[in-house]
């Protein structure tokens, strides 16, 4: 028996009948791009989320590049953001020519250091990026409160964080504009890529819209140069099936993050801060360990299989090292990419597994 850090199979399993049927009903129907699936999976995701738009596109990485381009950020413009983080947070930011400018996170719960933003602030600045990494909210009252004083765009990558929320409202809801992705082992994964923005601003969505086809308005008159990047429509089916089961689904992994809160003790391994665990979406359950790559053999000997998000910062990537700009040395990411494990949490991961996998953990020290 293998049990893996998260397991999208096993996902579509327990709703395969629903899903089978949504795929079906795509292929008999009548449009295959942009058809009434996606449109639906745009109202349904932005009434979950709280905002008043939604626009579906082909990934995550695309959606940040979008928003970017939403706010006309390009060559010149400072974007900041951490390197603690999937590639694709930054990928994105490059591919709008404005320069990553890559700040540390806080080394308890791993989320961007509100303090440092300000100091990273310059005339270049246009946007901040905020990551919700592994489903923790960032400080969202700090950086609003910096975003307006210093009139600068906040955009939120909830891309780890579907149904997390931070003072009782969903993460999305409080940037200028919110991304999404949708990649298989995502709390809200489709069975293929795809990916979504949402805001609460009509003209910004008009424009996301437009971007997200050739630059196209509604009478494929391009207004704007654009690109194609479209969610696909059988993906938004599948996405409106799990959309419905999300919140049950999150709180089976609440529930899985107690249990691994509560049975795995030693001093030799820092469990994350949760302020909240009935807000904490638990992407990832990611513990700072001693001896890590040894408990990483172990486990996979004894059929556990862990994940490191991520072993090598951004700021240390051989092909992105040279196009981002570090002011302060990041003290914590650097020490946090040689400490993390992330051991197994998806919302079928059975219970006497979970509790199978302290006591393997527990052993090993
Ligand atoms: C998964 C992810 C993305 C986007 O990934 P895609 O593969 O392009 O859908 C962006 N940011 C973060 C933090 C992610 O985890």
């Amino acid at each position: 028996m293998r049990i893996f850090y998260s397991n999208p199979t096993e996902q579509y399993k327990s709703k395969k009948k629903q899903i089978d049927k949504s795929i079906r009903d795509v292929l008999n129907g009548s449009s295959y791009i942009l058809g009434k699936n996606v449109q639906k999976f745009e109202r349904e995701l932005s009434n979950y989320i709280g905002t008043k738009y939604s626009v579906g596109v082909a990934n995550g990485t695309d959606a940040i590049e979008i928003a970017l381009r939403a706010f006309d950020i390009s060559k010149g413009d400072e974007v900041i953001s951490v390197s603690h983080t999937a590639l694709a947070s930054i990928a994105a930011i490059v591919s709008t020519g404005a320069t990553p400018v890559l700040i540390d996170v806080k080394k308890d719960d791993f989320t961007i250091n509100a303090d440092l933003i300000k100091k990273n602030i310059t005339k270049k600045t246009k946007a901040i990026l905020v990551v919700h990494i592994y489903g923790k909210a960032a400080d969202m009252n700090e950086i609003l409160k910096i975003s307006k004083k210093f009139n600068i765009k906040i955009i939120e990558d909830v891309s780890q964080a579907h149904g997390a929320k931070y003072n009782n409202k969903y993460l999305g809801s409080f940037g200028d504009i919110s991304t999404f992705s949708f990649y298989p082992t995502k709390n809200l994964g489709a069975i293929g890529d795809g990916g979504a923005l949402c805001t609460n601003n009509l003209k910004l969505s008009e424009k996301i819209k437009k971007i997200r086809q050739y630059g196209w308005n509604k009478f494929r008159k391009a207004e704007i140069i654009g690109r194609n990047s479209r969610l696909d429509e059988i993906q938004a089916a599948i996405l409106r099936v799990k959309l419905k089961h999300l919140n049950n689904d999150i709180k089976k992994r609440q529930k899985i993050a107690l249990i691994y809160k509560k049975k795995i003790n030693n001093k030799n391994i820092i469990h994350p801060k949760v302020q909240n665990f009935k807000e904490h979406a638990f992407h990832l359950y990611v513990l700072k360990v001693k001896k890590r790559d040894k408990l990483i053999k172990f486990l996979k000997k004894n059929g556990i299989i862990c994940g490191i998000h991520y072993p090598t910062p951004i700021h240390l990537q051989p092909g992105y090292k040279s196009i981002i700009k570090i002011r302060d040395k990041l003290k914590n990411t650097e020490s946090l990419s040689k400490e993390i494990i992330s051991i197994p949490i998806y919302p079928e991961l059975e219970i006497f597994k979970v509790n199978k996998i302290c006591k393997i953990i527990n052993k090993f020290y």
